[in-house]
């Protein structure tokens, strides 16, 4: 039990990676509470799982992060673990074609969105000296032939300089922060392109390991630096992804 006494937030945690990883903070021990938009999911998903309750929120919207934060507080009176996972992924469509709207709808979600949680539990964070551990992706590393998602790819790099900039600037209070990028993973996201058994195959033979991944697979390494198994580890950038990115 990694996680006893200690109190987890996972955004985006009503399906896909951030459900994957709610179980395995549950089952290691910690309180959880995981947020998305869709309140009715958040209050059948969290009844599934020991010790965890769902909150509401759009992270687009500053006063939702903010009341998400105060009432785990309230009710549970520390924060010891925040993992940036909330995203989306944007239609497939070359940078000319995208209109600015699109842009910053990604950027609100995946960039602001991880900022607004961050700044409202740091305060919450250097006291109980916690740890934060944001998603970006591979597409944040490296660009693909054919990926087309420009806003996606630069929220995600963002992540990992922002990973960087507040490992350092916090490291004085202890908080670690740590950044994963995962590859293909099997979730709602990706379900668009894996349509058809040939989809299925070209999306595998991408991975050298020669199969795209299970959001279990990512919870692991996101429980491995929530941990004290990773005591000693802040600012890092895990590629979770198959080998992907080495290609
Ligand atoms: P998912 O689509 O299954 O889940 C996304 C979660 O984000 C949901 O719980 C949803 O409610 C929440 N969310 C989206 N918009 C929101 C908003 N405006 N306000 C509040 N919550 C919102 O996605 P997933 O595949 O589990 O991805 C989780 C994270 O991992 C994302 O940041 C994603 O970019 C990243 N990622 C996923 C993959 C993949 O292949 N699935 C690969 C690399 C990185």
């Amino acid at each position: 039990m990694k996680f006893v006494d200690k109190v987890a937030l996972v955004t985006g945690g009503s399906r896909g990676i951030g459900l994957a990883t709610a179980k395995m903070l549950s089952e290691n021990g910690a309180t959880v509470i995981i947020t998305g938009k869709d309140s009715k999911r958040l209050e059948k998903v969290s009844s599934e799982i020991s010790n965890c309750i769902g909150i509401a929120g759009d992270i687009r919207n500053t006063n939702d992060v903010k009341n998400i934060v105060k009432k785990t507080i309230e009710k549970f009176g520390r924060l010891d673990i925040l993992v940036n996972n909330a995203g989306i992924f944007p239609q497939i469509k070359q940078l000319h074609e995208i209109e600015e709207e699109e842009w910053n709808e990604v950027l609100d979600v995946n960039l602001t969105g991880q900022f607004r949680f961050t700044k409202e539990a740091i305060p919450h964070l250097q006291k109980t000296s916690g740890s934060i551990i944001n998603i970006s992706s591979d597409a944040g590393l490296k660009a693909y032939q054919g990926f087309n998602a420009d806003a996606y790819s630069a929220s995600k790099a963002a992540l990992i300089i922002l990973t960087k900039c507040w490992a350092l600037e916090y490291a004085k209070d202890k908080i670690r922060v740590n950044c994963i990028c995962p590859g293909v993973v099997d979730t709602d996201m990706t379900k668009p392109f894996l349509k058809t058994q040939n989809d299925k195959e070209f999306m595998d033979n991408e991975h050298p390991l020669g199969r795209i991944g299970q959001p279990e697979e990512v919870a692991k390494a996101i429980i491995y630096f929530a941990s004290d198994d990773a005591s000693w580890t802040t600012g890092a950038v895990l590629a979770v992804d198959g080998g992907q990115s080495t290609k």
